[in-house]
């Protein structure tokens, strides 16, 4: 049973590795049918439905976890532990089994007593499994209970022994723990927590690295962008907080324009209409969206790459509600009669990122 469980390439979940990669060729696949997504369709739900998966995961993390809670006897238990440890991190990690929901809710619900003890957690943290604990605090059953406990008692030295990729996929559940929870969840004593065991123990590096994650979350570039400026005013949890709390207070406006800078270039073509310049309207953007049409007809045009950078960034925000911006003035006095409505003012703006 130990070779079985240790040893073997596990197959747990077959039908999701297959709908994971029929999803990756039909979204890949410009000229894919409606026929081929429904068939993508059908076999995601096939996975959705994979109870022996569902079943044979909850056996096996079981089992895992237990081999990690006995005391090892001898050199032989010492290494199964740490083989175990390694294999549950592996399967804690991959979307291949997280990503299905009834899949990763079993494998958070047999993990439970690893977030629990706190001195199995600091093992699992050095294998590996901060990232999942992290994506559990986010999105999990669990979010609010053993999950969030087990973050609130993440012992200090769980930190140590982070590699790059580890952070990075830290920083995704924190972000993912930010559109679950809403942009507050960033100035709460937890959060700011966490933002700053990282900080005082790896510097500014992943906050850099972790910048463009999500063109929807800023944070990580705001937090590059601050600190980078002033490294010294940073050193103490109590400044962590008060920057995160500017961070929650960035007006609308400025978070889209940040979200235009780290689009790709095509990114930004097919985003034309949900950056920029919010009137209607705008002339610009209609000499822009014919620009997009050559260039998706073949037709080269490196300067019109640069006026569409420059009309989503040189914007101009509404002063007073600071939710909407306008390429020109003119735009933004033709979009008068539609804004008037919309137009409330708010206090205590982050203007300055
Ligand atoms: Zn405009
Ligand atoms: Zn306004």
């Amino acid at each position: 049973m130990d070779a079985f469980l240790l040893m073997e390439p596990l197959d747990l979940a077959r039908w999701r590795a297959e709908a994971l990669a029929r999803g990756r060729v039909v979204a890949a696949d410009l000229e894919s049918t409606d026929e081929d997504r429904m068939a993508a369709g059908a076999l995601e739900d096939r996975a959705q439905a994979d109870l022996a998966a569902y079943q044979m995961s909850f056996f096996v993390t079981d089992v895992l976890v237990a081999w990690l809670l006995v005391s090892p006897l001898d050199s032989a238990e010492q290494d199964r532990a740490t083989k175990a440890m390694g294999r549950l991190v592996e399967y804690a990690s991959s979307p291949r089994y997280r990503d299905v929901q009834a899949l990763g809710d079993a494998l958070t619900d047999a993990l439970r007593p690893v977030y629990e003890s706190p001195d199995i957690l600091v093992r699992f943290s050095h294998a590996g499994g901060l990232p999942a604990l992290f994506n559990d605090w986010a999105t999990s059953v669990a979010k609010d209970g053993y999950c969030k406990s087990a973050v609130r008692s993440l012992p200090v030295n769980a930190w140590e022994h982070q590699t790059p990729e580890s952070l990075l996929g830290v920083m995704k559940g924190l972000v993912d723990k930010i559109s679950d929870a809403g942009e507050e969840v960033v100035a709460t004593k937890l959060f700011t927590g966490v933002i700053y065991r990282i900080y005082s123990r790896y510097g500014l590096e992943p906050f850099e690295r972790a910048s463009t994650i999500s063109d929807s979350c800023i944070l990580f570039y705001f937090l590059h962008r601050r600190i980078s400026r002033k490294p010294a005013a940073y050193r103490s949890h109590d400044a962590i907080r008060v920057l995160l709390k500017k961070y929650t207070n960035i007006p609308e406006a400025i978070r889209r324009r940040h979200g235009w800078g780290i689009l790709t270039v095509s990114g930004r073509w097919d985003c034309l209409e949900y950056y920029g310049c919010v009137f209607a309207n705008c002339p610009e953007r209609t000499e822009l969206l014919e620009l997009k049409v050559r260039r998706q007809r073949g037709v080269c045009n490196p300067d019109a790459e640069a006026r569409l950078y420059r009309w989503g960034d040189e914007t101009r925000m509404c002063s007073t509600c600071k939710t909407v911006s306008y390429c020109s003035a003119a735009c933004q006095k033709a979009d008068r009669i539609f804004h008037k409505s919309q137009c409330k003012a708010k206090d205590d703006m982050e203007t300055d990122v």
